[in-house]
């Protein structure tokens, strides 16, 4: 059959290669003058391309499509992705976390396998080349239009990523492709970002807290509350603990949300009231501004001091019960608003997309037109960082191409 693979990331690639390899005729076609362009960047160029652990648990990590994308992850789970990689001659390294990279630190490497791959299982690459239309008749798929070409067709492939990061091609071009041939899209956000807040700290940007709690409140209720390593930063907050939380508020308006920061996760309230006892008394003559140091890097101290309403000029010894309740409650439970989320140029994935319901979870082939698939970030599907975002691609695009015979 002759099929067309319209994008060269990561699904897109291993959607040729498995396409080409069961005998089909494949093209290509990539709209940049290179393949993987934001394969380089993965993994701030090292790429984290899969994360070394069951099927079971790779969904554990899918925020978005867990239920739609477990066939995908069972028929090419991680194991496969790793064995893919070395049996064409990529060493890989297993880090925290589970996380793999290949041992050359390069993601250059993983594209060059990739390409390889497809390469040697006949697929025919065309660089340069924006798709901008999908052409159906009768229910079915015909081929795709170029702005110069029209390329008949039985099977196309949409592995046309997200919107994250457009500068390396994926500017939802796949988006209008779906709904032009009638599929409805899950409205899209950025996943994986960092966070505007209402105030951002002026004093504390640049500090990264390594084990702090942040709890986001939606109306009231706690939706969300995690532990990791958090940074300041001019607009707001980012680091791993606010990517992985974006993901979890991104999809309902900003305003409903309160955040709330647990300098000291590892005291309840009465240990840290104890711990403040003993530095107000150990350090009796000393400033506030001065005492706090203990607890926190300095940038923080003047906020905490301000929430609590203790003056940073105050001694330690004039400072009241009171007062002391009301620091130890600002350590723990520190307010931030969020104003918003950072946007696509900085967000690592897309979260929305094509409507998995629309979309048979076997083949990847869409329930509306025949012969057209879907894989990658297009999908309605994201996960948390770790190397599962890669495996989702690389799992669909398996089975997107895998499924034509
Ligand atoms: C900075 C950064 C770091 C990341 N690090 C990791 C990591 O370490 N591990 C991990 O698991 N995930 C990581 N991700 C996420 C991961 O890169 C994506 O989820 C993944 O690349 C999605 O693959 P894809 O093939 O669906 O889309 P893409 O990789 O975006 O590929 C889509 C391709 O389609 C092409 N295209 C688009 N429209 C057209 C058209 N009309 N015609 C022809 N071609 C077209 C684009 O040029 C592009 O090459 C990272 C993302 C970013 C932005």
């Amino acid at each position: 059959m002759r099929v067309i693979v319209v994008g060269g990331g990561a699904a897109g690639l291993m959607a040729a290669y498995a396409a080409a390899r069961n005998g089909n005729a494949v093209l290509l076609l990539e709209r940049n003058e290179k393949l993987g362009k934001k394969l380089y960047l993965t993994g701030k160029g090292r790429c984290n391309l899969t994360n070394d652990c069951p099927p079971d648990e790779f969904l554990l990590h899918v925020v978005r499509g867990a239920k739609f994308l477990k066939g995908a992850a069972y028929a090419f789970p991680p194991a496969e992705t790793m064995a893919f990689m070395e049996e064409r001659g990529l060493s890989l390294k297993v880090e925290r976390g589970g996380r793999v990279f290949p041992a050359s630190d390069r993601a250059s490497d993983v594209t060059k396998t990739l390409e390889r791959a497809c390469c040697e299982a006949g697929v025919q690459i065309c660089l340069n080349t924006r798709v901008s239309r999908i052409c159906t008749e009768d229910g079915a798929v015909c081929g795709v239009e170029t702005p110069s070409n029209t390329y008949a067709c039985e099977q196309v492939i949409v592995a046309t990523g997200g919107l994250s990061y457009p500068s390396t091609g994926s500017t939802g071009d796949g988006y209008r492709f779906a709904e032009a041939c009638g599929h409805t899209l899950v409205p899209c956000r950025p996943s994986l970002t960092g966070l505007d807040l209402r105030e951002p700290i002026a004093e504390a940007q640049g500090i990264s807290l390594k084990n702090a709690v942040l709890t986001a409140r939606r109306n009231g209720k706690a939706v969300s509350s995690r532990m990791g390593e958090l940074l300041f930063t001019h607009y707001g907050i980012s680091g791993p603990l606010v990517l992985s939380l974006s993901a979890e508020i991104n999809r309902a308006p900003i305003e409903e949300f309160t955040l709330s920061l647990d300098f000291k996760p590892a005291l309840d309230e009465g240990k840290l009231d104890a711990r403040l006892v003993r530095d107000l008394t150990e350090r009796k003559n000393e400033q506030m501004k001065n005492v706090m140091r203990g607890l926190l890097p300095a940038g923080l101290v003047p906020c905490v001091l301000a929430r609590a309403g203790v003056s940073a000029e105050k001694q330690a010894n004039a400072v009241t019960r009171e007062e002391r309740k009301r620091l130890t409650f600002s350590l723990k439970n520190f307010p931030m608003v969020p104003k918003g989320l950072r946007g696509y140029e900085e967000a690592v994935v897309t979260s929305g997309g094509v409507t998995l319901s629309e979309v048979d979870p076997k083949t990847m082939e869409s329930r509306l037109v025949r012969g057209l698939r879907f894989c990658g970030e297009v999908l309605d599907a994201d996960a948390y960082t770790g190397g599962y975002n890669l495996q989702i691609a690389f799992s669909t695009g398996y089975l997107a191409g895998n499924s034509i015979k």
